[in-house]
């Protein structure tokens, strides 16, 4: 991190903050120029405050260097993470693609078995359906919580599938026992007390971008986790809002290379809630997978005009084979085109 220090600044006044820098175990170097005295401080500055630093009177302007995250970040761990789900420790990352498919919300015993068969048939590795709906109106379907995850479970009994589901409150964190990957939705990624609480499991944690979140943001999220603890966390990319509304949000498949630099962590895409309309899917799904995502969550019913939530993104069981197919084949052509070995 750099300070540079106002020019009228009283030595005494650089002397005080020079001392409470280095009181926080951090080391300073002080390069007093005639227009500038500049401050360079060294060592892990991400507990330093920026904004309390720039809101000094004798400070002109706070840069950083090196980011504020440190788990997550790539120059720390160079290596890609793998991060492994369920029973039979499914890899994600690192050439692991997870695909991940099911309805938006567990709405009864045939459907989520139904759904659960036909995803695994087109060759799905995990099953998704939520179980507590973090819903825009309170008076929409809010999921079949308890129950859902049991009828989740049903499924992963019947399909061998692990499955993933959201958790919008800590207290809930019991009825996960046995939930194979918790995911956190874009509405909770600054939940940061449950973040907190999740980092105290080692559950595998699917992290959505937040609806108006930068990636720093998202990076900053899955630090709450990992400084608990827990470094199973899959990052999800599943669009933003921006001024564009021919899409339900606007889908960064930029952040998909950007994280891979920041971060060793994988990133999945979602380009079901990122587009909200089920025939846009494919061709986003397609990009994803060529842009080098580790993964695809992908929302698929059996019936999506009576689906209870987001039936105008979910595709049919045929439709979604024929992306899975679609993806297959991108990830080959996109291996060669980088000169890799596809795994
Ligand atoms: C979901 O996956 O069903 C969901 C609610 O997603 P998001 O949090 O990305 O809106
Ligand atoms: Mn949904």
């Amino acid at each position: 991190m750099i300070i540079i220090v106002k020019q009228n600044a009283k030595e005494e006044r650089i002397q005080d903050l020079l001392r409470w820098i280095e009181a926080q175990n951090l080391r300073t170097h002080v390069s007093a120029g005639d227009y500038a005295t500049i401050i360079g401080v060294i060592g892990d500055t991400s507990k330093l405050d920026a904004d309390l630093l720039s809101g000094l009177d004798i400070v002109e302007a706070v840069k950083r260097v090196s980011e504020p995250f440190k788990s997550a970040n790539r120059k720390f761990h160079p290596e890609d993470s793998i991060i492994e789900v369920g029973a039979d420790k499914q890899k994600v990352g690192h050439g692991n693609f997870a695909l991940i498919a099911g309805p938006c919300s567990v709405e009864s015993e045939e459907q989520i078995i139904s759904v659960a068969r036909s995803v695994k048939a087109a060759g799905a590795t995990m099953l998704r359906g939520g179980a507590f709906k973090p819903r825009t109106s309170p008076y929409d379907f809010q999921g079949l919580k308890a129950d859902g995850i049991e009828l989740l479970l049903e499924a992963k009994r019947e399909t061998g599938l692990p499955i993933v589901t959201e958790i919008m409150n800590a207290n809930h964190l019991p009825l996960f026992e046995e939930v194979d990957v918790i995911q956190v939705g874009a509405r909770n990624m600054q939940n940061f007390e449950l973040l907190k609480e999740l980092g105290r499991t080692r559950k595998p944690i699917l992290l959505k971008r937040g609806l108006a979140n930068t990636i720093k943001e998202l990076l900053m999220s899955a630090e709450y986790v990992m400084a608990g603890g827990n470094e199973n966390i899959i990052l999800c990319e599943r669009g933003i809002r921006t001024f564009e509304t021919a899409t339900r949000n606007t889908l960064d498949l930029s952040a998909v290379p950007v994280l891979h630099e920041l971060t060793h962590l994988p990133v999945v895409v979602d380009p079901s809630h990122a587009t909200g309309v089920a025939r846009y899917v494919k061709p986003m799904a397609m990009a994803a997978a060529a842009c080098g995502a580790d993964g695809l969550i992908i929302e698929v019913h059996n019936d999506p005009p009576h689906a209870l939530c987001d039936g105008a993104q979910s595709l049919r069981p045929e439709q979604f084979e024929d992306v899975a197919q679609a993806v297959r084949i991108i990830r080959v052509a996109a291996a060669e085109a980088n000169g890799q070995q596809d795994q």
